[in-house]
C-alpha cells in the first residue's frame, strides 16, 4: 500500500504566530508530500511496499539513498505535525517531567540543550529527545533526513520529540534566524503527545 501524508489535527493557521500558516501549507501539502511521492516511487514493485515505515527506517542500511532520504523524511515529518499543537507550548507535567530533571539536568539545561542540538546542526537536520536502550532520555541531532531509530543512527533511541531544523521549516518568517524559530517552536509543542510517546517508549 502506497504512503500518505497524514491530515492534520489542527488547521494551518493555527499555529500563528509562531508558526505561519503559509510555511505550515507549503512545508506539509508540498514539502512532505514530495517525501512520500518520491518514497512510494523509490520501492515501488519491491517488498518493502509491504513494509510500515518503522521498519524501512530501521533497515535503512539495506536500501538505497532515494529510499532514506524520502523514508526518513515521511518517518520525521509525521512526527513533527503530532507533536505540535495550538495553544500549547508550557513544560511537560508527570513522569515526563520527572525524568527531564532526574536525566536531563531539569527544564532548563534540557531547554538549552534542545536548543543548541537545533542551533549547531550544520546544514539541514532535526533535533530530537529520545528513550535510549536504557529507557534513559537524550538529546542529539541528526543531518538531513536522518533519525534515530536508523540503522546507521550515531544517536540511537526512539524519538518522543522531533525538531524540523531544515530552512523551509522556518525561512519565510524567520529568513536566517534559526535561533527564533526554536524559541517560537517551544511555545507549540504538545507536550501531552510527547509525554504519551515517552511512556510508550518505556
Ligand atoms: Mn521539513
Amino acid at each position: 500500500m502506497a504512503f500518505e501524508i497524514p491530515k492534520l489535527t489542527y488547521d494551518y493557521n493555527s499555529l500563528e504566530p509562531h508558526i505561519d500558516a503559509r510555511t505550515m501549507e507549503i512545508h506539509h501539502s508540498k514539502h512532505h508530500q514530495a517525501y512520500v511521492t518520491n518514497l512510494n516511487n523509490a520501492i515501488a514493485g519491491s517488498d518493502a511496499e509491504n513494509m510500515t515505515i518503522e521498519e524501512i527506517c530501521k533497515n535503512i542500511s539495506k536500501f538505497p539513498a532515494a529510499v532514506r532520504n524520502n523514508g526518513g523524511g515521511h518517518y520525521n515529518h509525521s512526527l513533527y505535525w503530532s507533536i505540535m499543537a495550538p495553544n500549547k507550548g508550557g513544560q511537560p507535567t508527570g513522569k515526563l517531567w520527572d525524568a527531564i530533571n532526574s536525566e536531563l539536568g531539569g527544564w532548563d539545561k534540557f531547554k538549552e540543550d534542545f536548543t543548541k542540538a537545533g542551533v549547531t546542526r550544520f546544514g539541514s537536520g532535526w533535533a530530537w529527545l529520545g528513550v535510549k536502550a536504557d529507557k534513559k532520555l537524550c538529546v542529539c541531532s541528526s543531518a538531513n533526513q536522518d533519525n534515530p531509530i536508523m540503522d546507521i543512527s550515531e544517536c540511537a533511541c526512539t524519538p518522543i520529540l522531533g525538531m524540523d531544523v531544515w530552512e523551509h521549516a522556518y525561512y519565510l518568517n524567520y529568513q536566517n534566524r534559526r535561533p527564533d524559530y526554536i524559541s517560537a517552536f517551544f511555545n507549540v509543542i504538545n507536550w501531552d503527545e510527547v509525554s504519551r510517546r515517552y511512556e510508550a517508549a518505556l
